[in-house]
């Protein structure tokens, strides 16, 4: 698939250029993703974006046709719009998550009272963004969603003599097993997730921290120190390599 070039307007008066979008590809190829939102304008600006970000997506403008799709389909994702034409988007939210508690769903919301319903659902597998929205924190949302639901279901990861099993949260060295902290664990998972690849302080920050980060990261760093400081043999070389300017990489060996 090409990469789009071209500038997005999102209806919200929003513009991002295209190769801030792509740069989210690589990473999210072949993911599925459907969209389920009946306005005309944010659904065709979505669909680009999230094709331009590398994604198999599919749109949808009810929310029958929205359940229907997602039965065949079997998404990663639903990008779910509360303010359906045919049903309630709650009511499709919660037959989707009773059939797959593990389905990562987004909603997009615009009235500020739906929110408190919203928070109520399941925080690990369902998140929110209220409309008007920023394309770029949709997709960082996306991106969080969809890697915190794969540690929710992946078993086990074994890189050298770690073991990390994320559905149990544990953490073995050899026969013992690490105690760590929780962003601790959640860090290791992310890194590990991509052993013997660079992974970027901004990722890590998004997936991790769940904020789009643009300011400090100096909570990264710290972490990444007392990370060490529980797997690193003394001596040794550091099983996290730091990418001066860029981020981190988790050793394969
Ligand atoms: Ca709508």
């Amino acid at each position: 698939m090409a990469v789009r070039t071209a500038r997005v307007r999102l209806e919200l008066g929003e513009t991002l250029a295209g190769p801030a979008i792509a740069s989210y590809r690589g990473r999210v190829a072949g993911e599925r993703i459907l969209l389920v939102e009946d306005d005309e304008r944010i659904g065709s600006t979505l669909l680009r974006a999230l094709l331009g970000s590398g994604y198999e997506a599919r749109w949808t403008r009810s929310g029958h046709d929205g359940e229907r799709a997602a039965a065949e389909q079997a998404p990663d994702l639903v990008l779910l719009d509360l303010g359906l034409p045919d049903v309630d988007g709650l009511d499709v939210c919660r037959r989707l998550h009773g059939k797959d508690a593990n389905l990562a769903i987004v909603m997009l919301t615009a009235r500020d009272e739906e929110l408190d319903i919203v928070v109520g659902l399941d925080a690990g597998a369902i998140d929110y963004v209220t409309k008007p929205f920023k394309l770029a924190e949709l997709l960082a949302r996306i991106r969080a969603q969809l890697r915190r639901v794969e540690a929710r279901s992946t078993s086990e990861v074994v890189v050298g003599d770690i073991t990390l099993d994320p559905a149990a949260r544990r953490v073995r060295m050899g026969e013992d097993e690490l105690t760590l902290r929780p962003k601790e664990f959640d860090l290791l998972a992310r890194l590990m997730a991509d052993a013997g690849h660079a992974v970027t302080r901004e990722t890590l920050m998004t997936d991790v921290w769940d904020e789009h980060w643009f300011g400090s990261t100096k909570t990264l760093d710290f972490h990444v120190a007392a990370l060490r400081r529980k797997i690193d043999e003394p001596g040794a070389l550091s099983r996290i390599t730091t990418l001066r300017g860029v981020g981190y990489r988790y050793e394969l060996s």
